[in-house]
């Protein structure tokens, strides 16, 4: 979509209303004057009494114009952060009003185009505000709608009893393993898959190295780890004696305590075997995923997974008979070939494996994913909505509940993904991760280590292919060493 813009430069914020409310489209600064389709006019004027932010959207040969308006005594000179936001925000309001009306409808999460919708009613509630008061801003500054609201609040709750029980000295801890068996059509991650496997002797040496450093920084500085996640790609394309080096190097490292939240996302059923689900349990683990995905094999097949959904049973099945813990898993809402009437009875039989935790995605096709470039019918957005209200009414029944969720820019109808558990047995290091509620320090490539203070986030990326992570090390510990003096 063309973009003009008028007495402001508030491209980013700009670019963010256009994703969540066009996922489709891309921002364009053209040289040439406006006058033509699908473009966007925004301008902001100041006058002694009001600031007017004016918006004209062109689509389909249709114009489609609003306004909003800020007290001009309310933008202060003297304090232009506030003045930044609250023009930010006009201007916002004002794009996404006339979007609103050549869409014909509000999106789910309204106004709201960032990842972590739950951290604003959660800081309204630190900051004083009742719960009801921390929904209604959700309703009335950025027109949520009311399921969002309820899923929102219900994992602001969970986030702030989780802040709760963390101790000052307590930090998370992510583990990459970023490859595969093969590829999946929707992926985007740096993952890599067959004969780039080769790569994981010199990659788990490097990252041993990794694990006795970081091991030293942290337990020098007095820190500890509450929780552990290693995640991917497919952790468990390693073998059972690989896992199980990692395991025990993970605990001599940072002296973990016995019982510590220790996740270790198996994922594919075609990589959970009996011997590395022993490695996962004798080493601590006491949560993994199994993820379906769905469970429809002609779905399956389209989106390029090798296993099948009796496949998904049996290794469900093993997780249970080795003791493995917790299980977690994955479906995603909008996939190809699937509609309304597949997705629930996906749901159906994954409730009836009895998970405790279960996390719907809403699929994201970011660039790099196979199935961009694919001829593939995707559900659309109605379709998309149908799966998800399905879904929560299913999960609420069954005595599930909502206890982390986050958004990504992409994603199908403009959703999210939610984590859903029976009581009391919620991942914390989602709800640490997702909330940026303390420090999460991660190792591996493609690893962002986050470092938590005073509110502010600091971040320090590994490389993200392994190739590079390997050549990079002596420069990755190095840097490290530095982000510990915390
Ligand atoms: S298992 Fe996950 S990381 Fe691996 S290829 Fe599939 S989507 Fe990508």
């Amino acid at each position: 979509m063309k973009l003009f813009f008028t007495g402001h430069g508030e491209k980013y914020a700009v670019e963010q209303t256009l994703l969540t409310l066009f996922p489709q489209e891309r921002p364009v600064y053209p040289d040439e004057p406006p006058g033509g389709d699908n473009e966007l006019e925004l301008a902001f004027s100041r006058g002694p009494v009001w600031c007017t932010a004016s918006a004209v959207l062109r689509r389909a040969g249709k114009p489609y114009a609003r306004q909003c308006r800020v007290k001009t005594a309310d933008l202060p000179p003297e304090d232009p952060v506030l003045a930044t936001r609250l023009t930010r925000r006009t201007l916002q309001r004002a794009f996404y009003l006339a979007a609103v009306d050549c869409l014909g409808a509000e999106p789910p999460w309204g106004m709201l185009s960032g990842v972590r919708p739950v951290k604003l009613p959660t800081r309204a509630m630190e900051a004083g505000a009742t719960p009801r008061q921390a929904e209604a801003e959700l309703r009335d500054r950025y027109r949520v709608s009311p399921e969002r609201r309820r899923l929102a609040m219900d994992c602001a709750k969970a986030s702030l009893a989780v802040k709760g029980a963390l101790k000052p000295e307590e930090v998370s801890l992510y583990v990459g393993i970023p490859f595969c068996p093969t590829r999946c059509a929707y992926c985007s991650f740096i993952s890599s898959s067959g004969s780039a496997n080769r790569l994981i002797p010199d990659y788990l040496e490097a990252l041993f190295r990794e694990i006795d450093r970081a091991g030293q920084a942290l337990l020098a500085a007095g820190r500890r780890v509450r929780t552990v996640y290693i995640g991917g790609g497919t952790p468990t394309t390693l073998t059972g004696d690989q896992l199980r080096a990692l395991l025990d190097r993970l605990h001599t490292a940072f002296r973990l305590d016995p019982g510590t939240e220790f996740t270790v996302e198996a994922g594919r059923p075609d990589t959970i075997t009996r011997d590395r689900l022993a490695a996962i349990r004798d080493g601590g683990g006491n949560r993994i995923s199994v993820n379906p995905q769905t469970m429809s094999d002609k779905v399956l097949s389209l989106i390029g997974r090798s296993h099948r959904a009796e496949d998904i049973r049996r290794a469900y099945a093993l997780a249970r008979e080795m003791d493995a813990g917790y299980i977690n898993m994955d479906l995603i809402a909008g996939l190809p070939g699937d509609d309304a009437g597949g997705f629930r009875h996906t749901l159906d039989q994954v409730l009836d494996m009895g998970p405790e935790n279960i996390t719907v995605h809403t699929l994201a096709l970011k660039k790099g994913a196979r199935l961009k470039q694919e001829d593939l019918v995707l559900p659309d957005g109605p379709a998309v909505a149908a799966m998800l209200d399905f879904a929560w009414a299913r999960l609420r029944a069954a005595g599930y509940e909502p206890y982390y969720l986050y958004r990504q820019k992409f994603m199908s109808g403009s959703f999210e993904n939610v984590g859903w558990c029976l009581p009391g047995t919620g991942s914390e290091y989602n709800i640490c991760m997702m909330e940026e509620l303390h420090t999460v320090l991660s190792l591996g490539a493609g690893g962002v280590t986050k470092g938590v203070a005073e509110g502010c986030v600091k971040r320090l990326a590994n490389p993200k292919y392994p190739q590079e992570y390997i050549r990079g090390i002596d420069e990755i510990l190095a840097e490290k060493q530095n982000f510990f003096a915390f």
